[in-house]
């Protein structure tokens, strides 16, 4: 029987690398869901026949939903956050993935996990924001959270002999650097938005572009690995090896490391998520040692770069600071998205808002909403 999967964030970069990877495998789409992308959630609708579709912004429901009036088996609109909330819990899937970008995907993570349901998660920021929520969730519920973000895949792929991964020790988060490797703050200063969305070797959405080139995205993904593979932070490493070929490594207690490897293309850890524990035929190609030559590794400058520095903090202080961080972060990003703001003042805003409150102990969801707004509010009071 095919894999029924339901999808969130169809119509990203993620979204749809994972839609290539269920063409090839034949899996059947239950549900997928949007934005407000319109036009390409309907292509997508055309191709794969889901039960469900949601579409979270109220215009484009309404185009989706004037569109599917002409369909001979229209799939049933779910409207709103509630929508896609819904979708994420029906609990007809054998997996949920979520490629939602930002906060807005945490409620669809832990809908999905309280149904029973697996969970593929590209969705960094469920486990940044509510990371206790989700451990929690997967816990009660008994069932599996998968990594997509491709560090986290290879350390995941690296750990799967069960016997060793008792013996992990440290985790060798490797980072590309991003397209402002090398440059100190004089020159960040003026980075524009166009300069920030040109990343040297992965094609992403424009918001992981933008924490690619802070760092905050190396920051996100320390806080993301604490959670899922319960390494305090301090033995979590950030390498900088600039190709991406190298995806992270682990090491045990008798300091031998085990790398995981491949060109830079999502959809290997995006169908390792979705087949493990198989290893199915790829549509990446494989890599050509002899064409690459050289791997090269360096140190991250977190004295330049304050969004990681920022992270750290964040997650040192515990509770509640990895939430306040990200919030800071989407606020700062959205607004340099928007010419308001400059590059520089990324990393010192979401640093602000980690050294204003001690952010400790546990939390409920109520209280991770309240401080991602307290976040963005603080960002917004003192650009
Ligand atoms: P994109 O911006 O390309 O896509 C985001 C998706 O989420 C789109 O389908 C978008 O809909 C949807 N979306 C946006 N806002 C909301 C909302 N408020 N509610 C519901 N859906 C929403 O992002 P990426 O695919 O690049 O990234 C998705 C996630 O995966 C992020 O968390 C990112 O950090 C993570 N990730 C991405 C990688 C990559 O290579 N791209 C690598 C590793 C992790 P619409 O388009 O219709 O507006
Ligand atoms: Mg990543």
């Amino acid at each position: 029987m095919a894999k029924k999967i339901i999808l969130l964030g169809s119509t990203g970069s993620i979204g749809t690398q994972s839609l290539d990877v269920a063409r090839m495998q034949g899996y059947e789409v239950v549900g997928l869901a949007a934005h407000s992308r319109a036009e390409k959630l309907l292509e997508q609708i055309r191709e794969f026949h889901p039960r469900y579709a949601a579409v979270v912004d109220e215009a484009a429901a309404d185009r989706v939903e004037r569109e599917l009036a002409g369909f001979e088996n229209p799939p049933q609109l779910l409207r709103g956050p509630e929508g896609l909330r819904q979708l994420a819990g029906l609990g007809e899937a054998d997996v949920v993935l979520n490629a939602v970008v930002g906060i807005a995907g945490l409620p669809a993570t832990l809908a999905a996990l309280e149904s029973g349901t697996d969970v593929a998660l590209a969705n960094k920021e469920s486990l940044v924001t509510g990371g206790h929520l989700v451990t929690q969730a997967v816990k009660a519920a008994g069932v599996k959270l998968l990594p997509v973000d491709s560090e986290h895949s290879a350390i995941f792929q690296c750990l799967q002999d069960a016997h060793s991964a008792k013996t992990l020790t440290k985790i060798l988060l490797t980072a590309s650097g991003g397209p402002f490797f090398g440059m100190k703050k004089e020159e960040l200063a003026g980075k524009t938005r166009a300069d920030a969305l040109k990343h040297p070797n992965w094609n992403m959405g424009a918001k992981i572009t933008i924490d690619s080139a802070t760092l905050m995205n190396k920051g996100l993904e320390l806080i993301e690995a604490v959670w899922l593979f319960g390494l305090p932070p301090e033995k979590i490493q950030i390498v900088v090896q600039r190709q991406s070929i190298i995806h992270s490594m682990v090491q045990f207690s008798d300091n031998s490391v085990l790398a995981q490897l491949g060109l830079p293309d999502m959809r290997i850890p995006i169908q390792y998520a979705l087949t493990w524990p198989d290893r199915l035929p790829s549509p990446v190609g494989e890599l050509d040692f002899a064409a690459l030559k050289t791997l090269t590794f360096d140190v991250a400058d977190e004295e330049t770069f304050r969004c990681l520095a920022a992270c750290k903090k964040a997650i040192a202080k515990g509770g509640l600071g990895p939430c306040a961080a990200n919030g800071a972060n989407e606020e700062a990003v959205r607004l340099f998205l928007e010419d308001k703001i400059g590059f520089l003042d990324i990393g010192r805003l979401v640093e602000a808002v980690v050294d204003s409150d001690t952010y400790g102990g546990t939390y409920t969801l109520k209280d991770v909403y309240d401080c991602d707004r307290m976040a963005r509010d603080y960002v917004l009071s003192h650009l």
